[in-house]
């Protein structure tokens, strides 16, 4: 082991996702950490997700990430004490256009353990009553067994407490990160130096580096979600995407999904209008995550549309063959997003990195962006 002198020392700004995973790959590779959080805990898109660690659906570098991020996943689990479980996905097909998508996504991109399954079969994952579920009946599903489901509201305090728990880690909540440079952080609490800082500040990176967040056209995706009581007893069963996830997700890209996005256009407007993904993630208490819907700001306005509301929850409702779903709780998320790269990584002055995932993946990836963050060091 080396002696403390001979640590470097790390600088993290930010307790979301991203900032933890830097800051719990840097302490494997001995370094000394310190995270600052603005916040008295966190708050923003890394506890308002759906946890949904969807690594079977990514395509290109998020594919490669998200894969990486796995065993990565299962390791802090363990050593963290986090809510992770490997659920994985079901992904349920409605329409024929759904079908072929399904198909082409097995056939052609196969990810790791996927199978196609029947309607009934997915009538039986989601405990459909089958004299309810109507006219909502699947026709199919893919099954996706690699992919976790982490609980999101405890995920991240938790990794936190066993980073400050660690003799080399420290957390500094309700602390502000007002400027950063080579080798020092200034602070609302005061100066911090380090050898390396890494600003993860999730949508907020322009506050910092507002040229850098201007060049990478870096902006906030909006999105609504719910939390609702499961409508029937379903177990814990997989995270499930619906028709318009095929839409969103790399790995579904192709003929079949530009058909299925036709169709939507014609048959379904008000879906592509608030650029929904239905999708639903189901929690250890019986509640389902339910969402969501997209839409792109400089700045996002906090206002919750109540019509947006009634296209998401109908149609996740229609899904599990429900006549309406019980909410509990409705949040607005918020996401760093960009036309120009999936993920932002830049060293805006020497000595710091920047890294922001633009395309709401993080829970995905964000493991193993910080363990390949913290090996390039
Ligand atoms: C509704 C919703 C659903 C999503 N669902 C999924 C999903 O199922 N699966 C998935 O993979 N991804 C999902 N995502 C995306 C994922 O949540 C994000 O990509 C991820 O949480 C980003 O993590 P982060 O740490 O970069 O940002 P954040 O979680 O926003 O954390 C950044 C932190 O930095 C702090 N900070 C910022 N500026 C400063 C400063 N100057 N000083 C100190 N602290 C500062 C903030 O307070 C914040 O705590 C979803 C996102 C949303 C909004």
């Amino acid at each position: 082991m080396t002696s403390p002198t001979q640590r470097s020392s790390v600088a993290i700004v930010g307790a979301g996702i991203v900032g933890l995973a830097h800051a719990v790959a840097a302490l494997d590779a001995g370094h000394r950490v310190t995270v600052i959080e603005q916040d008295a805990a966190a708050r923003l898109a890394s506890v308002r997700n759906f946890g949904h660690v969807c690594a079977s659906v990514q395509a290109g570098e998020l594919g490669e990430l998200a894969r990486e991020a796995l065993p990565l996943w299962q390791s802090l689990a363990d050593r963290a004490g986090l809510e992770v479980r490997r659920s994985g996905t079901l992904v349920v097909a409605r329409t024929a256009a759904e079908e072929a998508v399904l198909h082409e996504l097995i056939e052609e991109r196969a990810p790791e353990g996927a199978r196609l399954v029947s309607g009934a079969e997915v009538g039986n994952l989601l405990r459909l009553d089958p004299a309810a579920a109507g006219g909502a009946r699947p026709r199919a599903g893919a099954l996706l067994p690699r992919d976790l489901t982490a609980n999101p509201r405890t995920t991240a305090a938790r990794i936190a407490a066993w980073i400050d728990a660690h003799e080399l880690g420290e957390v500094r909540f309700s602390t502000t990160v007002r400027s950063v440079g080579t080798g020092v952080v200034d602070t609302s609490r005061g100066r911090i130096e380090a050898d390396h800082v890494i600003v993860a500040a999730g949508h907020l990176i322009g506050r910092l580096f507002p040229d850098l967040a201007e060049r990478g056209e870096v902006r906030e995706c909006a999105l609504q979600m719910a939390r609702v009581r499961a409508p029937h007893a379903m177990g814990l069963g997989p995270a499930v995407l619906t028709g318009t996830s095929m839409l969103r997700y790399g790995a579904f890209a192709g003929p079949a999904a530009e058909a299925l996005r036709a169709e939507l256009r014609a048959a379904r407007p008000e879906l592509l209008e608030i650029d929904a993904n239905v999708m639903l993630t189901q929690q250890a208490d019986g509640t389902l995550l339910v969402g969501d819907s997209h839409v792109t700001h400089d700045a996002a306005p906090p206002f919750l549309d109540e019509r947006w509301f009634g296209i998401l929850l109908s149609e996740a409702a229609a899904v599990l063959g429900a006549p309406g779903l019980d909410v509990l709780e409705r949040w607005q998320g918020v996401y760093a997003t960009s036309r120009t790269q999936d993920v932002l990584r830049a060293m805006p002055t020497p000595g710091v990195t920047a890294v922001s995932v633009t395309t709401g993946t993080g829970m995905t990836v964000g493991l193993a962006l910080g363990a390949r963050t913290i090996a390039a060091l």
